[in-house]
């Protein structure tokens, strides 16, 4: 799948769409999602023009790759979560459910999360 520059996520990386910015630096954009699904719900992404996860590992630099991994653990402090537990994932393709295709982590906190796949 090639890379639409018109998805949500490039427009807000472009300054078109405003966001709830969490964290920044100059490869990663952490902000709140839009449609929480728990009491603290973030997205981590790369400012590189990558589809999903498979993309990513394929085509970023390992600079890229540190600095998105680095960035999850960055922000889960950022968030008072580090130390009391949260869920990462991410969603690749139709089956995975992913909805916006440029990678995208999500981060969820502050409560329990629950079951792992529903
Ligand atoms: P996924 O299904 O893994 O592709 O997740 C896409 C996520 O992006 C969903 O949780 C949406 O609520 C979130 N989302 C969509 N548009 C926006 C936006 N403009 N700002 C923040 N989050 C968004």
């Amino acid at each position: 799948m090639s890379y639409d520059k018109n998805n949500i996520f490039a427009k807000i990386l472009r300054g078109e769409i405003p966001c709830k910015k969490v964290y920044e630096n100059e490869n990663v954009l952490a902000f709140h999602d839009i449609n929480p699904q728990k009491k603290v719900h973030v997205l981590v992404i790369p400012k590189g023009e990558y589809v999903d996860l498979d993309d990513f590992n394929n085509n970023a630099t390992d600079k890229e790759i540190v600095e998105l991994n680095k960035a999850i653990t960055h922000v889960s402090i950022l968030l008072g979560a580090k130390n009391k537990g949260y869920r990462t994932l991410t969603n690749i393709g139709g089956d995975g459910g992913q909805e916006v295709p440029h990678l995208h982590f999500h981060i969820f906190a502050g409560e329990k999360i629950g079951k792992m796949v529903t």
